[in-house]
């Protein structure tokens, strides 16, 4: 039984005391049952929260009480149980750390609707897809023939791009998990001086979700409890990367339970088990490790 709610949301939009915002947001979503995590800057706000039907609409009715965020748009999940069990509210610079700091919203990439993705495939055009997420992001999950950059963190945009002047004159099309840092990475390809750039309206989660088992190859890394969204159902599209342990098709990760390496392992459930959630041995018998297991 699906009773929970998972949000997932961005809106770059001025705000005028993020502590201020902060402060009666927390209260807000402690009193209504609501956990997660939302980050909150003078430039917008970008979170994800979980709760029960019911919180999750006085929560959504909340947010949309400021005039900013009158018109949010929330991504939903319906799950068994919560993807969060704590609820923080951070005041931050940048909702996404970016490094792209100079870079304008307004020339941000045209928005491509799932519709025209798929159309885009289908009709057999000729564009490159770029991934903007980082490279353990696209390892379980990614388009079919995209570009998967190595980024460890979304701060390596600009090097990225470097090693795209190649396809200046090209059709490109970037996209991420919800959308929020294509809006700024579309961008900066514009100013670099690319000339026909587009990012995936809605991000992976929208497409995926109006268009499973086409050209969405895997599952989605999402930052919350339950690690990753499987959209697709065909086993030929589910299981794009291989175990670390055993070889066998995953779409699955963890991070090593010893706190000291916390190393991003694509591993199978099988495996997960068998190892502890851990990636040696050494680590099995570390100090500090993890107290709850996910998944
Ligand atoms: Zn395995
Ligand atoms: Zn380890």
């Amino acid at each position: 039984m699906n009773e929970y709610k998972v949000l997932l949301f961005y809106k770059y939009a001025k705000v005028e005391d993020p502590d201020a915002f902060m402060k009666e947001h927390l209260d807000f979503c402690k009193s209504s049952n609501i956990t997660g995590r939302v980050f909150v800057a003078k430039e917008g706000i970008n979170g994800t929260v979980s709760g029960k039907f019911s919180d999750i609409e006085k929560y959504k009715t909340n947010l949309r009480s400021y005039p900013q965020f009158a018109d949010i748009i929330f991504k939903e999940d319906d799950e068994e149980k919560p993807a969060h069990s704590k609820m923080h509210v951070r005041v931050k610079k940048e909702i996404v750390n970016s490094s792209l700091t100079e870079t304008s919203l307004e020339n941000g990439g045209k928005r491509l609707a799932p519709e025209q993705l798929f159309e885009f495939y289908e009709s057999g055009k000729d564009f490159v897809i770029v991934d903007a997420r980082n490279w353990y992001e696209s390892k379980i999950g990614r388009f079919k023939g995209a570009i998967t950059p190595p980024m460890e963190t979304f701060r390596d945009w600009k090097n990225v791009v470097e090693g795209l002047k190649e396809y200046k004159d090209k059709t490109v099309v970037t996209y991420c998990t919800g959308g929020i840092r294509c809006e700024k990475a579309s961008a900066y390809m514009v100013e670099q001086g690319f000339k026909d750039v587009y990012q995936l309206d809605g991000g992976i989660v929208t497409y995926a979700k109006k268009f499973p088992d086409t050209y969405w190859e895997g599952s989605i890394w999402v930052f919350d409890e339950r690690y990753i969204v499987e959209p697709n159902t065909k086993p030929e599209y589910k299981n794009i990367a291989d175990c670390v342990f055993c070889g066998k098709p995953t779409s699955y990760y963890i991070n090593c339970h010893n706190l000291d390496c916390d190393k991003i392992l694509i591993c199978c459930h099988t495996c997960k088990k068998e190892m502890d959630y851990c990636c040696s041995e050494e680590c099995r018998n570390a100090p500090r490790k993890r107290e709850r297991y996910y998944g």
